[in-house]
């Protein structure tokens, strides 16, 4: 695309990526875009899946907004059927879309701790099965990319929704990973430490009220306290690792879990 140098790392490659209307999903898509891939933009907003496809557009991408909700499983189908009509067919699927409730056990309802585990284990089910079966069909590989976290590895207090929902992760990663083997399907795992994105600007007045800590304390206390050099990780880290992962040549790489924290956790 224009202000960065044409490449061609993902040319006649078709991926779709959930959540990919902000944050981490949206450079994802951009990326990708930048290097020649034709991108869905899956997100529970259309008018901004719509928007993020159209700015790519003009910027010489190929992209496609697209709603639904990834725990709606008539409206996950429709958005890999329409993606596969508009495309022709699907080679990445990233599984991103993701949300975060902070509350100690004590206080969480039912409702939200499910708001958290349906999102993210069921939306990555509905979305993995409609991957799958395309890319079985295709008959030429694909790749099955999980957006997890540092807390697929530590558990944080106040936490157990999304500590569960992305330990949970791997282990479907995993099960893709022996599942997709004889049909070149790989499957690999993101874990990203903190990254500014609206998912975490949102999470710092609630932690600073959980914790009784100032804004700044919960930065530097609780979110980079573990990193290396008290950096957080940045949507361009977590992109260039999803762009690494999407165009590896070969099964070698499958079933793991890549961690992208500044340090913060060391496998
Ligand atoms: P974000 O809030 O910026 O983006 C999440 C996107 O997902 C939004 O566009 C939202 O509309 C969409 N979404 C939410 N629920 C949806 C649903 N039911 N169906 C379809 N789309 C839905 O968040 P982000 O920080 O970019 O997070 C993306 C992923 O990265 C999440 O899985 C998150 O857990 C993970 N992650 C984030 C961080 C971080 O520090 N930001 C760290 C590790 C992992």
């Amino acid at each position: 695309m224009s202000q960065h140098p044409a490449q061609d790392r993902l040319k006649d490659k078709v991926a779709l990526i959930t959540g990919a209307a902000s944050g981490i999903g949206k450079q994802i898509a951009t990326l990708f875009a930048r290097q020649g891939g034709k991108v869905a933009i899956l997100d529970l907003d259309l008018e901004a899946a719509e928007a993020t496809a159209r700015e790519l557009n003009e910027q010489g991408g190929t992209a496609l907004g697209v709603g639904a909700n990834v725990t709606d499983e008539a409206q996950v189908e429709a958005a890999f059927r329409k993606t596969i009509d508009t495309f022709g067919r699907l080679d990445v699927m990233i599984a991103n879309a993701g949300s975060q409730h902070v509350e100690p056990i004590h206080k969480l309802s039912y409702d939200n701790w499910k708001k958290v585990t349906d999102i993210q284990l069921d939306g990555s089910f509905l979305a993995t099965r409609a991957a799958f079966r395309q890319m079985m069909t295709q008959g030429d590989g694909g790749c099955l990319i999980y957006m997890g976290s540092v807390h697929s590895h530590e558990a944080s207090a106040m936490k157990s929704p999304y500590v569960t929902a992305k330990h949970g992760l791997l282990g479907l990663c995993r099960t893709m990973a022996k599942e997709g083997a004889e049909y070149g399907i790989r499957a690999n795992t993101i874990c990203p430490g903190y990254v500014k994105t609206p998912l975490v600007e949102k999470q710092i007045p609630d932690q600073a009220r959980e914790h009784g800590m100032s804004e700044e304390e919960v930065v530097e206390k609780v979110f980079l306290a573990e990193t290396v050099d008290k950096e957080f990780t940045t949507v361009e880290d977590v992109a260039e690792t999803a762009l690494y992962l999407a165009t590896f040549p070969s099964n070698a790489l499958t079933g793991q879990s890549i961690v992208v924290s500044h340090g913060w956790f060391m496998q």
